[in-house]
């Protein structure tokens, strides 16, 4: 064994921040050294030191095929052959946005951004802009990237970090962000431009919406004029082809998009009916713009993706996400520990806990429990790389065979006989 990862870890730090580009994943929830990745291929990636991960982590959603599919890494490097940027309009563009529109339901017209934080960002501002409002609803630990109005108890990276929004986030910027707990419907009144929510909670470990909640926070947002926005960065084209919104039955105004819609490269959507999206400028007063906005290669990396996708692949999906499920709970139920493992479709995530949160507050304990560090270590230890903090969710890929995920239960079953339960 060597120690390359610490001395990259080491040189890293004295060039990046942390060692890294964006906090998770410095380890700093749970501990350590993080893995530095040489290479990828499906279900698995590579450290620099050598080993082999049975990767759950998949970039945190967007390689739902795996990784380095054939047909993605063809389709970048013929995108690559033709030039990687332009300043112009591209084909390509045309080509996924027909294939997102067909697809989801209530979607006429989309822009392509750079990233999920871009999509979410911009939402807010189209729906500003066409309600003449200014306030906006988010629920306590919904993640919806970085942007400084959303940046108030947000999940993730920013739950791990122990920090209630950021330091350098202005009163005022975060002046018209009300913040309401997740599962229940909200007071929305005529200051409420829109109501951002994400349909499944991802990024808080996975919360489910109740049963109803969808529907009621869509009837109160429509008798008050406010628009609703999901953010389906995570569930777009991960919980069905249609994502959350078909899921459930419920259409917003706006959605987001993000991870899978980019098959890997940097990318970001929102999208909605023509009447709304008219509002954006060259047509409307609402601006919004990007040099590298609908990149070639990222765009041919997630038609890519997207064409991969039918029927078969995502029953395929869910069925490895429920043995995962079933594998875990046996596992654990033979052990000291307690388990809830909420699952929606193939979204998996994993509590330590004989409770099944419902919202941001109940899932905060939880997390903070002490057990989900030795859970991720016990089993990265073992060749099985977990998302490096209590507040993710499991990504299952196309490329997990059904044997990967026994062999990942038999590990588990290994790893939860070493974890005591009792913390002081
Ligand atoms: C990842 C994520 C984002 C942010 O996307 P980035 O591409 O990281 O900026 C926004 N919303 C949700 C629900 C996400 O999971």
């Amino acid at each position: 064994m060597s120690d390359k990862n610490q001395a990259l870890f080491e040189r890293a730090k004295k060039v990046i921040p942390g060692g890294v580009n964006s906090p998770v994943r410095s380890f700093s929830s749970v501990g350590g050294v993080p893995y530095f990745v040489r290479n990828a291929e499906g279900p698995y990636v590579w450290d620099e030191e050598g080993h082999r991960y049975i990767d759950y982590v998949q970039s945190y959603g967007p390689m739902i095929l795996g990784h380095s599919h054939p047909a993605v890494i063809e389709a970048i490097n013929k995108a690559a052959s033709c030039g990687t940027s332009y300043g112009a309009p591209t084909e390509k563009e045309i080509i996924l946005a027909e294939t997102i529109i067909e697809r989801v339901k209530g979607i006429e017209s989309i822009r392509f951004v750079n990233s999920g934080t871009e999509a979410t960002m911009t939402a807010l501002r189209l729906a500003r802009g066409i309600t003449n409002r200014s306030k906006i609803i988010k629920f306590s630990g919904c993640y919806h990237g970085h942007s400084d109005t959303l940046l108030a108890a947000a999940g993730s990276g920013v739950a791990t970090q122990g920090i209630s929004g950021s330091e350098g986030v202005t009163e005022s910027a975060v002046f018209d962000t009300v913040v309401v707990p997740f599962n229940k419907v909200p007071e929305i009144d005529q200051s409420i431009a829109a109501v951002i929510v994400e349909p499944v909670a991802a990024n808080m470990g996975l919360v489910e919406p109740d049963s109803g909640f969808l529907q009621e926070l869509r009837k109160a947002c429509d008798s008050s004029g406010a628009l609703l926005i999901f953010d389906e960065v995570i569930t777009g084209f991960r919980l069905s082809s249609g994502g959350a919104s078909s899921w459930y039955g419920v259409i917003p105004d706006i959605w987001c998009f993000g991870k899978i819609i980019g098959g890997g490269l940097p990318v970001g959507a929102f999208a909605a009916r023509q009447e709304l999206m008219s509002h954006l400028a060259p047509i409307g007063g609402v601006y919004q713009a990007g040099t590298l906005s609908g990149n070639p290669l990222a765009m041919a990396a997630g038609q890519a993706t997207l064409e991969l996708l039918g029927k078969a692949e995502y029953e395929y999906l869910e069925s490895i996400a429920n043995r995962l499920v079933q594998g875990l709970k046996e596992a654990i139920s033979k052990s000291n520990l307690e388990i809830s493992t909420p699952k929606v479709g193939p979204l998996v995530g994993i509590f330590f806990s004989d409770k099944k949160p419902s919202n941001f507050e109940e899932v905060k304990p939880i997390a903070e429990n002490g057990i989900y560090p030795d859970f991720f270590h016990g089993m990265l230890k073992r060749g099985v790389a977990l998302a490096p903090g209590p507040y993710e969710v499991l990504f299952p890929s196309l490329a997990h065979t059904e044997k990967l995920i026994d062999e990942t239960i038999e590990i588990a079953s290994d790893v939860v006989k070493e974890i005591s339960p009792i913390r002081t």
